[in-house]
């Protein structure tokens, strides 16, 4: 069984024990990426339960450095996520809500700590939102067993997904591995089930009033980043100001985006020069938002009530918030995706190169690929890149450089404010040619083409690429093949690493050997 499958098969065994749980003394919520009280599923759980027992409402944030080390977290997400619990506990205070936050060493005593601190606060029922990583989905099923050998139940619920993993079937009653008749089925489940956009409400205020005994669980300290995740004063101011956290500024930032923007997301989605997209994987990476408020927000803002209806703009916006969905329905049914696997086998068979100065050069943003080089310099100094040019990257990466794709999908969650395991496998396995994609792997984009069509008069490169400041709109895409080398020389800017021509050639013949290898 698949660790999704073996999750539900254990709710299914507990169901009937769960059921006979007794209330206890408080109910427990405990935040992992669902970080906001708004529209978080599992916590109206817990607040309506707590209601309808009228006892309190305890939340728990339990930090592992190990969980940071897992998903291979970048600084700047960890001191965004710290940021954010900082935030959240200051919302559910108001609410009369303690949010209790602790540090716990090992990734593995965190379950035995959780069942520990309900045993203290007299708790019996503890719930929270799924998260479908492998590992998490085993914790999980531990934990709802050991609860239950306690006589305690566990519900963790789907929430993180607009429609659950495992709800849409193709024709042959399988998970699609094709994005757009997945896409179709996913918009027709939503009209058909309308009742997945409702909003679920915030947790009430705490239906009993928190006890005495319990105040200490009240303003609790913000851990620091643990070792290795920390940033400087200077990165500090820098990404604080870049990237106002918590749920009120995803929400102002949703709102602003759909008020002014979403009409031109079509046309202008494309180009990094351009503020045309939402901004928003930020705040959906650290649940500071949910799928759900996007989609619904977006869909209010229609002149159709159909997803795939009304205004373009709005249209192709939700289709890509369905991206997030798919590579999360996708991971849910082959997991190995985000376990450094390609989807389609024999691409484990690639040769790779394994040049540490062309990894270096694509790392720092210095290939002599000028496009290239703008969108590395735009992730090292902000978190976050434009999405043609994430694709571009990979691609060049994968295919120009024919290095290991792996590697560069290890540096994107090192360095991504958003950095989201199924979102980011799920875009390397395209880019590289070896995820769901039925495009063949002789797709390889032409980075200078690409430089030409989306960056046209060179503004996204002369802002993150000040040595070719100078150049005009035609040279500054190929300074040393179009003239301008000497300008580019003289400012320090490097010749192409690989000629692109050659380079396409070299992976062709490297892809084909691998899917004709025994
Ligand atoms: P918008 O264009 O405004 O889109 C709205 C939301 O839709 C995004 O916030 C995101 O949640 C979702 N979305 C859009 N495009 C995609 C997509 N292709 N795949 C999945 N979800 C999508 N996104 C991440 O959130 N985290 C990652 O680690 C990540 N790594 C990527 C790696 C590669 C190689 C590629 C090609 C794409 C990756 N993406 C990742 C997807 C996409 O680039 C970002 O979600 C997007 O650039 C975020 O900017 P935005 O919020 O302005 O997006």
């Amino acid at each position: 069984l698949r660790p999704m499958e073996e999750l539900v098969r254990m709710q299914r065994e507990y169901s009937e024990a769960i059921n006979k749980v007794p209330d206890g003394d408080a109910m427990v919520h405990w935040f992992k990426s669902d970080l906001r009280c708004s529209d978080n599923k599992a916590l109206s759980l817990a607040s309506a339960r707590a209601q309808e027992a009228g006892v309190p409402l305890i939340a728990v944030y339990l930090v592992s450095p190990q969980d940071f080390e897992a998903h291979i977290t970048a600084p700047i997400r960890v001191d965004f996520i710290l940021r954010t619990l900082k935030v959240l506990q200051d919302d559910l205070s108001k609410l009369d809500i303690p949010l209790y936050i602790e540090t716990v060493d090992k990734r593995k005593q965190l379950p035995n700590r959780l069942m520990e601190l309900m045993d203290e606060w007299g708790a019996n029922h503890l719930f929270a939102n799924l998260e479908y990583e492998v590992d998490e989905l085993r914790r999980e099923r531990g934990i709802i067993k050991s609860l239950a050998d306690k006589g305690k139940s566990f519900q963790v619920v789907h929430d993180t997904c607009v429609v659950a993993p495992g709800e849409l079937k193709s024709g042959s009653g399988n998970q699609y591995a094709v994005y757009t008749p997945w896409y179709r089925s996913w918009v027709a489940h939503i009209h058909n089930n309308l009742d997945l956009l409702e909003l679920f409400d915030s947790p009430a205020k705490n239906p009993a009033k928190t006890r005495a005994t319990l105040k200490h669980l009240f303003g609790c300290d913000i851990p620091s980043a643990p070792k290795g995740k920390t940033l400087t004063a200077e990165e500090t101011k820098r990404f604080h100001a870049m990237w106002p956290c918590g749920e009120h500024e995803a929400r102002k930032r949703l709102d602003k985006f759909c008020d002014e923007r979403i009409g031109e997301y079509d046309d202008k989605r494309n180009i990094p020069s351009h503020a045309g997209t939402s901004n928003i994987s930020v705040h959906l990476a650290a649940g500071t938002i949910s799928a759900r408020t996007c989609v619904r927000v977006a869909r209010d803002r229609n002149k159709s009530k159909k997803l795939d209806g009304g205004l373009q703009g709005i249209q192709t916006w939700v289709s890509e918030v369905a991206w997030r969905d798919f590579y999360r329905h996708v991971m849910v049914r082959w997991p190995q995706v985000c376990m450094n696997k390609p989807f389609k086998p024999e691409f484990a068979n690639v040769e790779w190169v394994y040049n540490e100065d062309h990894f270096k050069a694509w790392c720092e943003g210095k290939t002599g690929y000028p496009i290239v080089d703008a969108a590395m310099r735009q992730l090292n100094h902000t978190g976050y890149m434009h999405n043609r040019c994430r694709m571009v990257v990979a691609s060049f990466l994968s295919k120009d450089l024919l290095l290991d794709w792996r590697k560069g999908e290890r540096y994107f969650m090192e360095n991504l404010i958003d950095g989201d395991v199924p979102s980011n496998s799920g875009g390397w396995g395209w880019s590289a040619g070896v995820g769901v994609d039925p495009q063949p792997y002789f797709r390889i984009f032409n980075p200078l083409r690409q430089s030409e069509r989306f960056d046209p008069d060179g503004d996204y490169i002369r802002k993150w690429v000040p040595e070719l400041k100078g150049l005009t709109n035609k040279e500054i895409h190929e300074p040393y093949g179009r003239g301008a080398g000497d300008k580019a020389k003289k400012n320090g800017y490097p010749k192409p690493v690989v000629e692109h021509a050659a380079a396409r050639n070299r992976a062709l013949a490297a892809y084909k050997a691998a899917t004709t290898s025994d």
